[in-house]
């Protein structure tokens, strides 16, 4: 199930492990602020490889239990054997938690070459079938989706293939990629329906408030800047309170523009700010 009460107008937000403890500290000060939106579930990211992994577990844990919002563990598997993984999920249930992000993640630079052996998964869909065949129905699971298809998928309608084959092997729903063009998602989910995948597919929106952070962050993700961003932000690049006002508006409209074709909720990539998801927020939920 999609860790929702109202799976139409589900809104989340995701967090990543800070390296320190001040950065830390600081975190669990933005998790109040952001609970305080009212989330439906907050998700924390898990390192490929990093040393923030076990971080990724007591934020999951503490936004449910100190906030009573439902928090979801991603979790790759990557430079992780079988044993390890199966680990890890037990170590989620001692915990209470019941969500899980199935992901392969990508090796870390530490270990450019890593390839996977006869111990380790291959692709997400094998964890997710992994986490079935040992905890049945006992975890939620959600699996990533590419509305322009992965860096590495050989086209989209093959990317749509695997992501198929994640919700046949039992993910329950699929948070996207970034993107910016609106287009990408509409088609994608036109492609996942022809394929008979009804899953909720929630769109991950990037509010963008740094010009060459977005450039930096795009080539590495592998989403693409359409021209009509370069021409929006660019000229305003080096003006942070132009970059903000025109970061919020761009988002607004994307958000809204999504919701109105009937996406089932927007998943905010909130880089462990508050602002300026809080304003985004509040003008789409108007
Ligand atoms: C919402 C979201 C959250 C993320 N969170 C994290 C995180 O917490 N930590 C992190 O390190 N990374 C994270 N990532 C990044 C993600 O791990 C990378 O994009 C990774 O390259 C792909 O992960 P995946 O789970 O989609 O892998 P897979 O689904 O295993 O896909 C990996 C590659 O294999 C191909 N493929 C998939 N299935 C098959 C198949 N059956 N046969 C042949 N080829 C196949 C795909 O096209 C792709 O090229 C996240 C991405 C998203 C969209």
């Amino acid at each position: 199930m999609l860790p929702v009460a109202n799976p139409k107008t589900s809104i989340s937000f995701e967090l990543f492990p800070p390296k320190t403890e001040e950065g830390y500290q600081k975190l669990l000060a933005t998790i109040e602020q952001l609970c305080a939106l009212k989330p439906d579930f907050i998700s924390c990211t898990y390192g490929a490889g990093g040393g923030s992994r076990e971080k990724t577990l007591d934020i999951v844990e503490h936004i449910q239990t100190q906030w009573g919002i439902k928090a979801v563990a991603h979790l790759t598997c990557v430079l992780h054997t079988k044993d390890e993984i199966l680990n890890i999920l037990q170590e989620m249930k001692r915990r209470h938690i019941h969500q899980v992000l199935a992901l392969r993640g990508d090796p870390p630079k530490e270990h450019p070459d890593w390839q996977p052996g006869p111990k380790n998964f291959k692709y997400s869909c094998e964890l997710v079938s992994f986490i079935r065949q040992h905890f049945g129905s006992y975890f939620d699971i959600g699996v990533a989706g590419f509305p322009e298809g992965h860096l590495l998928a050989p086209n989209r309608d093959v990317d749509a293939q695997y992501l198929k084959s994640k919700i046949d092997a039992g993910a329950d729903y699929v948070i996207t990629q970034l993107f910016f063009n609106n287009q990408d998602y509409f088609d994608y989910r036109s492609r996942l329906k022809k394929l008979g995948v009804n899953k909720p597919v929630i769109p991950g929106i990037l509010p963008i408030t740094d010009y060459q952070a977005l450039i930096k962050f795009c080539a590495l993700c592998g989403a693409s800047i359409p021209a009509q961003v370069h021409e929006i932000f660019k000229p305003i690049a080096d003006n942070p309170e132009k970059m903000l006002e025109a970061g919020i508006h761009f988002a607004i409209q994307q958000c809204r523009q999504l919701l109105d074709k009937g996406a089932p909720g927007l998943h905010f990539y909130c880089l462990n700010k508050t602002h300026p998801v809080d304003v985004i927020l509040k003008a789409v939920r108007e």
